[in-house]
C-alpha cells in the first residue's frame, strides 16, 4: 500500500463546489475568478505570440521583456526597485511559487506559522518538506492579526511565517504597523517570510496595499509571491511571479526548475506586450471591483445577512447566523442545490474552526447582472 504523505487532503473546496454549481446549473459565486474577460489587446497577444512561432521553452526564470515590466510595474506601483536578474522569477502560478519557496527552505522538523482561516495550498507544501504548520487564529472579527499570539507560538524550531494580504477567504488586509511588527519578529528571532500578495490591486476605500517590499530589512527575508490571473482576470493562464533577494531567488530557481522548469512561453510575451502598452491598467482595479462590492453589499442590505464590506480581494463574507444553525460546509451544498447560489465554506480552512462562526464566502468578480441575481436570490433567504 501506498503510505500518503498527505493523508488528510481530498480534492480541493474550490474544485468541489465549482463542480457542484456547475451539476445544478447555479451561479457560481464559489471558487474565484472573473465571469468576464481579460482585456482583449492581451488575449490578441497570446494569439499572436503563438502563431509568430514563440512556443519553445522560455529562459528558465522567465522571458526577458516580462521581467523588465514587472520591474517597471513594482517600480511605478510600490516604489521599490529590482532587478529583473536576480530578483524576479516568472512562475507558472503563485501556487507553484509559494510551493519553491517553501519547499527550498523548510526542513524536517521546522515549523511555520499560517494565520487561519489560511489558504488551502501552503499546508500541504510545508508538510511535504517534512515541516510543520503551526496555526495562528485571525481575530474572529476583524480577521486581524494579533500580534502576541504570533509572538506566543514562536519556538526555536519556527523558520518562517506565511502572510496573505488582502486575504483570501476573509478579504481584510494588512496595515502599515502590522508589516512593522513583521519585521521586527522577523528580524528579531530570524524568520523567513513567505508573503502571498496575489490580489494586490484588489484594495478598497483609498487604502493602499502595503507590501513586504516596501519594508528593506523584511524585504531581505522575504519571498512575495503575485499573480497575472488575479491581476489580468486570466485565472486559466496559470501565471505568476516570485519577487526575492539574489540568494533567496537562487534557492527558489534551484526547486522551480525541476517542479516546472519554465512558465508558458506565449502566455510571457502577451503579458509583456500588454504591460508595457497598458502600465495603468492595474490601477483602474480598485475602482473597477470596489463597484461590484458596493453593488452586491447594498442590494444585500434588505437580506438577513450581516456583512461587513471587505477592505480587499474580490470575495465577501456573509454572515448567515440570522438564517441558520447548520454548518457552512453543509449550507453552502443546500443552498447550491435549492437557491442555485453556489459559494465557499470558510471552517474549512481552520486547523480548529470556531464554533459560534457562520460564514460563507462569495466571489464577487462577476458580471453586475449576474451579481444583481445572485444578491435577489440571496435576499429571498
Ligand atoms: N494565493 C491566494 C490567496 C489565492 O487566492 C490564489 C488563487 N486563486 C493563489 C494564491 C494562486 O494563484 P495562481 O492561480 O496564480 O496559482
Ligand atoms: N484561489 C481561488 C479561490 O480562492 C481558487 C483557486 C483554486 O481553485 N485552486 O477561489
Amino acid at each position: 500500500m501506498i503510505g500518503s504523505k498527505l493523508p488528510r487532503v481530498g480534492t480541493t473546496i474550490f474544485t468541489r463546489m465549482s463542480a457542484l454549481a456547475s451539476e445544478c446549473d447555479a451561479i457560481n459565486l464559489s471558487q474565484g475568478f472573473p465571469d468576464f474577460d481579460a482585456p482583449q489587446a492581451l488575449r490578441e497577444a497570446l494569439g499572436e505570440h503563438a502563431m509568430a512561432g514563440h512556443n519553445q521553452y522560455a529562459p528558465m526564470a522567465g522571458v526577458p521583456a516580462l521581467r523588465q515590466q514587472i520591474a517597471a510595474q513594482l517600480d511605478l506601483y510600490r516604489g521599490v526597485h529590482c532587478d529583473p536578474e536576480q530578483e524576479i522569477t516568472v512562475v507558472p502560478g503563485a501556487t507553484e511559487g509559494i510551493f519553491c519557496a517553501v519547499t527550498a527552505c523548510v526542513h524536517p522538523g521546522d515549523e511555520v506559522i499560517v494565520f487561519d482561516p489560511c489558504y488551502d495550498s501552503y499546508e500541504p507544501a510545508i508538510e511535504l518538506a517534512g515541516g510543520r504548520a503551526v496555526h495562528v487564529p485571525l481575530d474572529p472579527l476583524d480577521f486581524s492579526i494579533n500580534w502576541q499570539k504570533v509572538t506566543d507560538a514562536l519556538t526555536p524550531r519556527t523558520r518562517m511565517i506565511i502572510i496573505n494580504s488582502p486575504h483570501n477567504p476573509t478579504g481584510s488586509t494588512l496595515s502599515h504597523a502590522d508589516l512593522l511588527q513583521l519585521e521586527s519578529l522577523a528580524e528579531q528571532h530570524n524568520l523567513l517570510v513567505v508573503s502571498d500578495e496575489v490580489y494586490e490591486h484588489l484594495v478598497y476605500d483609498g487604502q493602499p496595499h502595503h507590501s513586504v517590499l516596501q519594508f528593506e530589512a523584511l524585504r531581505q527575508r522575504s519571498f512575495a509571491l503575485f499573480s497575472f490571473g488575479k491581476t489580468f482576470s486570466v485565472t486559466g493562464w496559470k501565471t505568476g511571479y516570485c519577487v526575492a533577494p539574489p540568494k533567496l531567488t537562487a534557492e527558489l530557481r534551484k526547486v522551480h526548475q525541476f517542479v516546472c522548469f519554465v512558465a508558458v512561453t506565449p502566455v510571457q510575451m502577451a503579458l509583456a506586450d500588454f504591460m508595457r502598452d497598458a502600465p495603468d491598467y492595474p490601477g483602474s482595479l480598485a475602482a473597477f471591483y470596489q463597484g461590484k462590492r458596493d453593488l452586491f453589499c447594498t442590494m444585500l442590505q434588505g437580506s438577513r445577512f450581516t456583512l461587513r464590506p471587505s477592505s480587499g480581494t474580490y470575495f465577501q463574507l456573509l454572515d448567515y447566523r440570522e438564517i441558520s444553525a447548520l454548518p457552512d460546509t453543509r449550507l453552502c451544498e443546500d443552498w447550491t442545490r435549492e437557491h442555485g447560489v453556489a459559494s465557499i465554506p470558510i471552517s474549512v480552512f481552520y486547523q480548529s474552526p470556531p464554533l459560534d462562526q457562520h460564514y460563507l464566502r462569495f466571489c464577487f468578480a462577476k458580471s453586475d447582472a449576474l451579481l444583481r441575481h445572485a444578491a435577489e436570490i440571496l435576499c429571498e433567504i
